[in-house]
């Protein structure tokens, strides 16, 4: 059994990761409340709960604004290593980092220009937009913050984040 449990803002962005007993205590002191739990309970000598995956604050948690660079790694990490054209996922290696607006076209190295692509993706748009290749992105790509990102690269809260994410839940944001 996993022993962290990921801690969504009132908005629900992602921010951070905490102990089993530190959620638990959060959630009788009803700062947060349950959003996805494991089938296991854990009793006390006053309550049954079940024991939380994510939880989700009550009060929303203003968070300084750090800026990340729109990196290889971290274009990957929001994007979920997933090509935002066809939906495939070759793993890392097979992966690319696509300028939406080819460089030759003018197109910046931003976070809203760059998306994750498979190799046979990016070769087919070569230097066209994606309306010229007829290639429609996923979601718009967006500056994600840096507590989004932090936890992307934590395994635990990833799989977590993108089976809440799976299940079309487009509260989800981890916009800055
Ligand atoms: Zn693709």
């Amino acid at each position: 059994m996993s022993r962290q449990v990921l801690v969504l803002n009132a908005g629900y962005e992602p921010l951070s990761l905490v102990s089993v007993r530190r959620a638990v205590v959060l959630l009788l002191r009803e700062k947060a409340e349950l959003i996805e739990a494991t089938q296991q309970m854990l009793y006390s000598a006053s309550h049954a709960i079940p024991i939380p995956l994510v939880i989700r604050l009550v009060h929303y948690v203003k968070l300084p604004h750090r800026r990340v660079p729109p990196t290889r790694v971290a274009i990957m990490l929001r994007d979920l290593h997933i090509c935002q054209y066809c939906g495939d996922t070759p793993g890392r290696h097979d992966l690319t980092v696509d300028h939406v607006i080819p460089r030759s076209r003018g197109g910046g190295h931003s976070w809203q220009n760059l998306v994750t692509a498979c190799k046979r993706c990016n070769q087919k748009k070569g230097s066209h937009t994606p309306d010229e290749a007829m290639m429609h992105l996923f979601r718009k790509p967006f500056e994600p913050s840096y507590v989004a990102l932090v936890l992307l690269s934590n395994p635990v809260a990833a799989e977590r984040w993108e089976q809440l994410m799976g299940a079309g839940k487009e509260r989800l944001s981890v916009a800055a």
